[in-house]
């Protein structure tokens, strides 16, 4: 392993804010791991776990060492005849391990294609798009922690999952290393079976349609995801961005109730005992949409997503998100919550 020294982090993460990190090492296996951990209690320095950093607004300089996790290896085992049971190791990137099951034939992550990052990071956040999240995917985390270099594997209910949300985002943030995740994944039969895919989401059916495809199977889910994301989604290659700044909140039925009386044009979609609204509708309800402060700014087209247009810093960006939530939480009464890991 290659330790760095005072080295930048902008083009290691998708928002390309320059800032710099005292040490930096890459960990390509998990003995790699094992040994940073050890060095790491020698010298007691803070450390931060990075994936494809496609998640991260960083506001300063990091004094200690970010270690990125860059450990491959995708291994497949029958589960039950039905189900296969795929482990991927952390530094896999999450769509490579998404297309290579829809090229197996495996059903189930094809809805999550075209998510920027690795597979460590995936239960994290409990990544989700287009009414599929991970966990519903998920059978088992395992990581190490990474004060007392214990292993551990939890299952999926052990995880707490919840909306952009896990037990990894809460009491464990910062205090373990995801070595890898393995999922349940069905192996279809016949190969296509529409009864088991996700097609009624957001604009899958329209790009379906346009696809000329009626009886689609995962490949074609899979493309019409892509089709979507490519069209909608700022490139972090030509614009820096994390995707959504915020996660959609969800809020009581009484509240909404009253806003909708307010704001009949308010979208809303159920969420288990509460409302969930689309945040990019609030947030362009308080005219913020293609807003830019510097070089910081709202996307113009999709206001959930904060945007670097060259050499915004950390502080700007976090600056105009907190502006965003003040003035939505003055009209709205609704407080938004950062989806993204500030550090
Ligand atoms: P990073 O940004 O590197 O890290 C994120 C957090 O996880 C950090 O706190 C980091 O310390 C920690 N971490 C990373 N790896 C590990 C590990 N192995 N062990 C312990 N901690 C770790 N998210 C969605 O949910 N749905 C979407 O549809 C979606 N679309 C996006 C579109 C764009 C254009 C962009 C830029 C982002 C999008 N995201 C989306 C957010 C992001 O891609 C995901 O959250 C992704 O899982 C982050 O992966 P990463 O490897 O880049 O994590
Ligand atoms: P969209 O389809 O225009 O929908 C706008 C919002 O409405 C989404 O946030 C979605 O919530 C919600 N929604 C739409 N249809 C729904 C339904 N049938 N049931 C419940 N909620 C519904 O959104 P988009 O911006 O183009 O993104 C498409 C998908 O990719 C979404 O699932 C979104 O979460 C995901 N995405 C996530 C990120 C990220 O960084 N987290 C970035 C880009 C895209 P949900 O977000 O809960 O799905």
């Amino acid at each position: 392993m290659h330790l760095e020294h005072h080295i930048s982090l902008k083009p290691l993460h998708t928002f390309g804010v320059a800032v710099k990190t005292r040490y930096f090492v890459e960990a390509k296996t998990e003995d790699d791991i094992y040994a940073l951990l050890n060095y790491r209690s020698i010298i007691r320095m803070p450390i931060l776990i990075l994936g494809g950093g496609s998640n991260v607004l960083f506001t300063r300089d990091f004094d200690g060492i970010v270690i990125r996790i860059n450990t491959k290896g995708i291994e497949a085992k029958d589960f039950d005849g039905q189900h296969i049971l795929v482990t991927a190791q952390s530094g896999e990137n999450w769509d490579g391990l998404v297309k290579y099951c829809v090229e197996k034939g495996w059903a189930g992550l094809e809805n999550l294609s075209l998510i920027p990052g690795t597979v460590g990071a995936a239960p994290i956040q409990n990544i989700g798009a287009y009414g599929v999240e991970v966990k519903d995917l998920i059978e088992t985390v395992r990581f190490v922690e990474i004060d007392s270099g214990e292993e551990h594997s939890f299952s999926k209910s052990e995880c707490l999952f919840g909306y952009r949300d896990s037990i990894f985002k809460q009491t464990l943030k910062g205090k373990i290393i995801i070595q890898s995740v393995s999922f349940k994944l069905l192996k279809l039969q016949p190969p296509d079976d529409p009864a088991f895919l996700k097609l009624d989401y957001g604009d899958i059916p329209q790009e379906l349609q346009s696809m000329g495809i009626k009886t689609p199977g995962i490949a074609g889910v899979r493309e019409a995801v892509c089709r979507i994301r490519r069209r909608k989604l700022p490139d972090p290659d030509v614009r820096g961005n994390a995707g959504s700044f915020f996660k959609n909140p969800a809020i009581s039925q009484v509240q909404f109730e009253d806003l909708k009386n307010k704001y009949s044009s308010i979208p809303s979609y159920p969420a288990e005992n509460q409302v969930k609204v689309p945040a990019a509708w609030l947030i362009d309800q308080c005219g913020w949409k293609g807003l830019r402060s510097g070089d910081a700014g709202v996307h113009p087209d999709q206001p959930l997503v904060l945007v670097n247009y060259g050499n915004a810093s950390g502080k700007e960006i976090m600056d105009l998100s907190n502006q965003i939530m003040e003035s939505v939480y003055t009209r709205f009464g609704i407080q938004l919550e950062p989806e993204v890991n500030i550090f």
